[in-house]
């Protein structure tokens, strides 16, 4: 396929917003894509070269790229930025240039898109001393080369700046349309993508093997595996009800690590697939040390600990280790430990798809004794009155709660399912667990708050199904000084001219300012009550009269909401989602 082919796709797919349109001009991108494209393609889309989670960027700025065009175009660099402050946007500013030069255009060549992926991959992957001008003379040599409407999403792409407005999830729904013309094998590829989040080979097993080959993934050490999740339940008898006889480990309340180690190198992986390596030297020479194995996948929950009394820290204190500046000496004032609580592929057999008492034997044999990585407690239990003693024990330990695994169990990437179940402690309200919410947008501040800038911010919970925000709660009271602050320099950067589209908000919640979906707050309240006014989990029916729509059953709301702490290492998408506030208004203390 020319890349000019699938720059037509690019346009195609920039004049819609409408997802099922997009996933039909996505398969039928893929079905015309050769066995050998269509992984390369699948990077393209997102407008890279390799995997989301991999470090790969373009890392060019405007200035990089107006002399790249420079360069490629024989054109003066005053007309470019000329062009480009008329146009607003560098790739178009290029595509009008190269469509003005079209007598002389004879350099156009027909380039497919392999040949410009390479390119692409060169540029992305050259660093050190020259590297600029590499990139600048290889980016030049390509928009030499290419016709306009390339030219206009290569030189987006090489900016970080083609955004065509779909998430992997599309990609996929697309792959599975490819096949069946319908989203039917949405789930199955999705399963495996939790195993290997990685769109090209995703696509490149789907268009060589088929759905067949998607059906036993096996992980591999260096990509992450998507988190499996725990449900929650609020005792110990409602726990062995469920799951029969159990495991019990302590919920250790630190951040969890996906640690990736192939006998030499470490990688660390943190729970929204961010690599965290560096931020955690301690824990690396710890595997290196402690890890016997060539080539493994373990997963374990990180934790601080107080030097002179070798207590836990509270989550407060670990979570003062992740940052990029001081690193040695933060670890050396809060030292870390690793409570390794899963196996997951050890010396190149999967265990992902094994059941936890055969993962939990690996997981022993793999940590040697030291004094980084220790495995994880556990206790096997079938009485629900042993359940709580240990539960009790833990809570005056200093932990979190329990979590409960079930035996037979998998592990179930990217999933939340009864195979692993939280129990915590209560606290005096009605509800038990907090939830994680995401900040929507926020009012102007009155009084002394004006001098943050903000009065309150307004929450949401995520609808997986129609991947959308739905409100619960309007917060203005509860933070410190320092954490307004905090909401206000973070939401700086993600203020939005409209509210986003993605957003059902009543208009009684309307907000001054909307902002990007993008940071998580856990929240805590002491209960989930019903209101007209929050969208999340209402229901809309015609009124009597016909004309309009009213409320037929209302929200849920958080009553006395109030900031538990920033959760950093959230995803918007990873916030409590419909089914879950469902679930936790249901579970909630006398609602029974
Ligand atoms: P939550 O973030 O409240 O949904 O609880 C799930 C989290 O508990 C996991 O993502 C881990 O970070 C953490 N955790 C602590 N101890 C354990 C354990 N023994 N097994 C699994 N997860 C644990």
């Amino acid at each position: 396929m020319t890349f000019k082919h699938l720059s037509e796709y690019f346009s195609k797919l920039e004049k819609t917003s409408l997802r099922n349109q997009m996933t039909e001009i996505l398969a039928s991108l893929f079905h015309e894509a050769e066995r050998g494209e269509i992984g390369k393609l699948c990077y393209l889309l997102q407008g890279r070269v390799a995997p989301l989670f991999t470090a790969v960027e373009f890392g060019m700025a405007d200035k990089m790229v107006i002399r790249a065009i420079v360069q490629g175009l024989f054109v003066d660099g005053g007309k470019v930025v000329s062009v480009f402050k008329s146009e607003g946007d560098l790739g178009n500013a290029v595509q009008k240039l190269k469509l003005s030069e079209s007598g002389k255009r004879k350099e156009d060549k027909e380039l497919g898109i392999v040949e410009v992926y390479d390119v692409l991959y060169q540029i992305a992957t050259s660093n050190g001393t020259g590297s600029q001008e590499k990139k600048i003379n290889l980016l030049g040599d390509l928009l030499k080369y290419s016709d306009p409407l390339s030219a206009k999403y290569i030189v987006r792409m090489t900016l970080a700046k083609l955004r065509l407005g779909f998430s992997d999830m599309t990609i996929l729904d697309a792959l599975s349309w490819m096949l069946t013309s319908s989203k039917s094998l949405r789930a199955e590829i999705e399963k495996a993508y939790n195993v290997r989040p990685d769109l090209g080979y995703i696509g490149s097993t789907i268009k060589t093997k088929g759905i067949k080959g998607l059906s036993h993934v096996i992980p591999m050490v260096g990509t992450p595996i998507m988190m499996a999740r725990a449900e929650r339940m609020t005792t110990g008898i409602d726990i062995i009800e469920k799951v029969g006889k159990c495991a019990v480990e302590p919920k250790y309340d630190g951040f969890r690590l996906q640690v990736h180690f192939d006998g030499k190198n470490v990688s660390l992986i943190s729970r929204n697939l961010e690599n965290v390596t560096a931020m955690y030297p301690d824990i690396v020479e710890g595997v290196k040390k402690q890890i016997k194995a060539k080539k493994t996948i373990f997963e374990g929950e990180a934790i601080g600990i107080n030097v002179e009394t070798g207590e836990y820290l509270p989550f407060q204190e670990t979570v003062q280790r992740k940052r990029k500046y001081d690193i040695e000496a933060k670890a050396k004032e809060i030292p870390l430990k690793l409570f390794a609580f899963d196996c997951l592929f050890a010396d190149g057999e999967e265990y992902l798809y094994k059941p936890y008492l055969m993962r939990r034997k690996k997981l022993e044999q793999l940590v040697e004794k030291g004094d980084t990585i220790y495995v994880a407690h556990k206790e096997i239990v079938a009485d629900p009155k042993r359940l709580e003693e240990i539960f009790q024990d833990a809570v005056t330990r200093g932990l979190e709660g329990v979590m409960a695994k079930k035996l037979d169990g998998t592990y179930r990437a990217g999933a939340r399912d009864f195979n692993w179940i939280k129990y915590k402690r209560s606290y005096a309200g009605k509800l038990s667990d907090t939830i994680d919410a995401v900040v929507m947008g926020y009012d102007l501040g009155q009084g002394k708050r004006s001098s943050f800038g903000i009065g309150d911010f307004l929450i949401g919970i995520y609808d997986k199904k129609k991947e959308n925000y739905l409100t619960v709660a309007k917060i203005g009271t509860g933070l410190t000084d320092i954490e307004w602050q905090e909401l206000q320099v973070r939401s700086q950067k993600l203020r939005t001219k409209v509210k986003p589209e993605n957003y059902d908000v009543d208009k009684a919640m309307s907000c001054d300012v909307w902002m990007k979906p993008e940071i998580v707050v856990e929240i805590r309240a002491d209960e989930i009550t019903r209101s007209p006014v929050h969208t999340a989990g209402r229901v809309m029916g015609p009124s009597k009269s016909g004309s309009a729509l009213e409320v037929k059953v209302a929200g849920f709301a958080l009553r006395f909401p109030r900031l538990e702490r920033f959760r950093g290492d959230k995803k918007p998408e990873d916030a409590t989602n419909l089914s879950e506030l469902e679930t936790m208004y249901d579970l909630q203390i006398g609602n029974k």
